[in-house]
């Protein structure tokens, strides 16, 4: 019998992942070879995608960043290339005033934004649009633009690692790092476990809990080894680098909130209103130009939050996938979210914009 065993001991959890990255990877190309054929189906779409940072490989701002968060220049140039060959590049509030005023619009047709507002969306986005001519829209924060001022994910991941370099396993002795030993995870006992992966779940899973309970913990531990919370490049962008894109035309300004404030019914309607309006003023008067779209923190969106965007805005970006049509709900944009771990080639890419994987 032993001759016709399976043979188990060449099963190993390396080689199940590779498999499974083949699989994947068949998946995907023979997708990005065939959901294209379809899109002459898809008259008047438009696909939305969302990007955060742009960073090179090797950036120190990248040691404390979520997966999820970045792609490379050259990733993003690849990307804008590969999708002029299928699709019209638009500036969203552009193409969304044109949907509203019956106006013909394009076949097919894509628009790129950036959430949060980050200074490597000048540094890196800005000249490879410019170089590619095409559109974007970038949604700040309007308290925190030219402030040094970091998001609470970010500050969370450099405390971390600065804690655990200090203090090690001991650093969840120390009473403002505690309420980390509470969530249902694995925490790093080292610098060295604190991987991207490990940081993504523990900032996911913080997320439980309150924008305003987040901050203060985060404020505590800050406290609590001297950080000043001043980032060693100013991280996010300057009010005068948003006028020079704004000035481009080719670059709009959005909304994301004053504060990234995730937006609920819990908050009161005072703070609703601040968050959304309070953030247009602030972003007309200093950019000087209109910021007619908004952009959920999170993608947190209630009926009543909604309602309040939709008396201040033209349109508003949400977090759900897929494309976006004239008839759909312009206060719910669907976006295709592409990130460098997941989008780094032409076949990943039109997989992705496909939905179908
Ligand atoms: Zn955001």
């Amino acid at each position: 019998m032993a001759d016709f065993a399976p043979d188990h001991a060449g099963v190993t959890p390396m080689n199940l992942r590779t498999a499974k990255v083949a699989v994947k990877r068949i998946a995907e190309f023979a997708t990005a070879k065939t959901a294209p054929l379809l899109w002459h189906r898809r008259r008047g779409s438009l696909v939305v995608l969302m990007y955060h940072r742009v960073l090179p490989p090797g950036d120190p701002r990248l040691e404390v960043e979520q997966p999820g968060m970045y792609v490379h220049p050259a990733t993003l140039h690849l990307h804008l290339r590969t999708l002029k060959r299928h699709f019209q590049p638009v500036r969203l509030d552009h193409w969304i005033r044109a949907a509203r005023d019956n106006a013909p619009l394009p076949e097919r047709a894509f628009a790129i934004t950036f959430d949060d507002g980050w200074a490597d969306n000048f540094e890196y986005a800005y000249p490879l649009l410019v170089a590619e001519n095409v559109p974007a829209t970038i949604f700040v924060v309007s308290d925190l633009v030219g402030t040094g001022r970091l998001f609470w994910p970010e500050r969370l991941g450099t405390l971390l690692r600065q804690g655990l370099a200090q203090h090690a396993a001991k650093l969840y002795s120390l009473s403002e790092f505690a309420w980390l030993r509470t969530l249902d995870m694995p925490i790093p006992s080292s610098e060295r476990e604190l991987d991207p992966e490990l940081l993504d779940r523990i900032v996911n899973g913080a997320k439980r809990d309150d924008d305003a309970t987040l901050c203060a913990r985060v404020e505590a531990m800050a406290a609590r080894l001297g950080d000043s919370g001043s980032p060693r490049t100013a991280e996010l962008l300057s009010w005068d680098q948003i006028r020079e894109m704004a000035g481009s035309g080719l670059v709009s300004i959005g909304s994301h909130t004053r504060r990234h404030t995730r937006l609920s019914d819990a908050l009161t309607p005072e703070t609703l209103h601040d968050e959304i309006a309070g953030s247009r003023h602030i972003i007309e008067s200093n950019a000087g130009c209109e910021a007619p779209l908004f952009c959920y923190p999170n993608g947190d969106a209630t009926a009543n939050v909604r309602s309040i965007v939709s008396e201040h805005y033209q349109a508003a970006c949400s977090t759900l996938p897929g494309w976006h049509g004239v008839g759909a709900d312009h206060y719910m944009i669907r976006r295709i979210s592409v990130h460098q771990d997941i989008t780094c080639d032409e076949t990943s890419l039109l997989a992705r914009l496909s939905g179908w994987i």
